[in-house]
C-alpha cells in the first residue's frame, strides 16, 4: 500500500534522516509536502527527487529562490508560515513533525486536524501545549507517535503493559559536551564548544540544549504530558554511552530498558512502520565489544535546567509555553554572544518568575491563540532579562 507522507522540517537533521528512510523505498510513499526554512537548495533537491506535490519555505522572501530552484519540475512552491501550516493540513497518512522550536506547534496541530499519524520529533509542541496537542489528536482520531529517542524507547517498553503498573520512568542523558568539565569553567564555555555532542549528530540548537540539559528538561515535561505520569515519577539518569535511551520501572520491580545505537533513524523508522517492525539501516550493537555502560545521578549545580523544568510543571497553566519561549530566547542570546552559557538558565528562571507573578495570560484557557500569545509575551520578557544581564 502506498502511503501519503509529509515532512515538516525536511531540511533539518531529523527531516534528512526521515528522507533517508523514505528514499530507500520510493514505491511505498507518495510525498505530499516537504517544508524547510533557509536551506532552499536542499528543500528543492529533495522535493524534486521525491516528487513532492509541494515544497514550502517558512521565509516569505525566499519564494523566488525556491521557485527558481524548482523550475522545470512539477513541484509547487509556496512560502510563509501560513503556507507551512496549509501544507501540513493537506491529507496525509503520516506526517513527520520536525520543525525546530515553537514554530512547529501550529503546523503540527494542522496535521493532527487532517487526521493520520503525527510522528512527533518537535518536543516543543508538547512542552508549550501538551493538553491542546493531545486533545486535538483525540478529537480528530489522529495518532501521535513519539520520535524523541527517549520517548520512542518508553513507548516501546510500554507495549502490552498497563499504565497502572508503571511506577517510574527513567530518561537517560549523555550529559552533553560539558559533562566532565569543572563547573566553574562553564560560565566561559563558547558556542563552538557547546555545539559538539559526544554521541549524537543533531541540529545545533538541540546540541547546545544537550550541553545545558535544557533538552532533558524539555523531555521531562514531554514525558509528563505524553505518558500522563506525575513529575515525581520521572527520573533523569546520566548515561554517557547514549545506548540505553530510557527505562520503565514497574510495580513488581522490573525495569524494562530500551537499548540501541545513537541513531535517530531507529526512532523515526519505528514511528514510520508502526505497528509493524521493519528492518532498519542502523548499526547492531556488539555489547561484548562495548564492555560497560556507566550511570551517574545528574548534578543539580551543573544542570539547573532540570530543576527549572520541575518548577514549570508545578506552576502549571501555560507556563510550559513560557519555559520554552524563554529557553529559545536564551539560546538565541547565547548564540548571538549576548549572554554566557550559564546565563541561559538565569534568563529562563527570571522569565518564569516574571510571567508567573504577572498572572493573567498564563492561566487563560489553552487554545492555540492563547499559547502563541503567551509565547510572544514570554519572548518579550526574556529579551528584557537578556538586555538587563548583557548590559
Ligand atoms: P534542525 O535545526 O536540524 O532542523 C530544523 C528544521 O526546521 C529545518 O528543516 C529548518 O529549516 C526548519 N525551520 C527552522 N526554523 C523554522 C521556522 N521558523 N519555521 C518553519 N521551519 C523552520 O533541527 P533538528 O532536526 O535537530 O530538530 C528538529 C526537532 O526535532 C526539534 O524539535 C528537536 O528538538 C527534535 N529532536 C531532534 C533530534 C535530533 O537528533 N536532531 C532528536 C530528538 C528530537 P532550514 O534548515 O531550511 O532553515
Ligand atoms: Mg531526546
Amino acid at each position: 500500500m502506498v502511503r501519503k507522507v509529509s515532512i515538516l522540517g525536511a531540511t533539518g537533521s531529523i527531516g534528512q534522516n526521515t528522507i533517508d528512510l523514505i528514499a530507500r523505498a520510493p514505491d511505498s510513499y507518495d510525498v505530499v509536502a516537504l517544508t524547510g526554512a533557509s536551506n532552499i537548495a536542499q528543500l528543492a533537491k529533495d522535493a524534486i527527487a521525491l516528487r513532492a506535490d509541494v515544497a514550502v519555505t517558512a521565509h516569505d522572501h525566499l519564494l523566488d529562490e525556491l521557485r527558481a530552484a524548482l523550475a522545470g519540475s512539477d513541484v509547487q512552491a509556496a512560502a510563509g508560515t501560513a503556507a507551512v501550516t496549509e501544507a501540513a493540513s493537506r491529507p496525509a497518512d503520516w506526517t513527520m513533525s520536525a520543525i525546530v522550536g515553537a514554530a512547529g506547534l501550529a503546523p503540527g496541530i494542522a496535521a493532527l486536524e487532517q487526521g493520520g499519524t503525527l510522528a512527533l520529533a518537535n518536543k516543543e509542541s508538547l512542552v508549550c501545549a501538551g493538553q491542546l496537542v493531545l486533545e486535538t489528536a483525540r478529537q480528530n482520531n489522529s495518532r501521535i507517535l513519539p520520535v524523541d529517542s527517549e520517548h520512542s524507547a518508553i513507548f516501546q517498553a510500554l507495549i502490552g503493559e498497563e499504565m497502572s503498573a508503571v511506577e517510574r520512568i527513567i530518561i537517560t542523558a549523555s550529559g552533553g559536551a560539558f559533562r566532565d568539565w569543572p563547573i566553574e569553567d562553564l560560565a566561559h564555555a563558547t558556542l563552538d564548544q557547546a555545539s559538539s555532542h559526544p554521541n549524537w549528530a543533531m541540529g545545533q540548537r538541540i546540541t547546545v540544549d544537550s550541553a545545558s540539559m535544557f533538552n532533558k528538561a524539555m523531555e521531562i515535561i514531554e514525558t509528563h504530558e505524553f505518558f500522563d505520569v506525575t513529575p515525581d515519577q520521572i527520573e533523569v539518569l546520566v548515561h554517557p554511552q547514549s545506548m540505553i535511551h530510557a527505562l520503565v520501572g514497574f510495580n513488581d520491580g522490573a525495569l524494562m530498558a530500551h537499548v540501541g545505537p545513537p541513531d535517530m533513524r531507529h526512532a523515526i523508522g519505528f514511528a514510520l512502520h508502526h505497528p509493524q517492525r521493519q528492518p532498519l539501516p542502523v548499526e547492531r550493537l556488539d555489547l561484548a565489544a562495548i564492555g560497560q555502560f556507566e550511570f551517574r545521578a545528574p548534578d543539580a549545580r551543573r544542570w539547573p535546567a532540570l530543576r527549572l523544568a520541575r518548577e514549570t510543571m508545578q506552576y502549571g497553566g501555560m507556563m510550559g509555553a513560557v519555559f520554552n519561549a524563554a529557553k529559545e530566547s536564551a539560546l538565541d542570546g547565547f548564540i548571538a554572544g549576548q549572554i554566557g552559557f550559564t546565563q541561559m538558565a538565569d534568563v529562563v528562571e527570571d522569565t518564569l518568575s516574571h510571567m508567573n507573578d504577572a498572572g493573567g495570560p498564563v492561566h487563560a484557557a489553552m487554545t492555540l491563540d492563547n499559547v502563541l500569545q503567551v509565547d510572544h509575551l514570554a519572548r518579550k520578557a526574556a529579551q528584557a532579562v537578556i538586555r538587563k544581564r548583557a548590559g
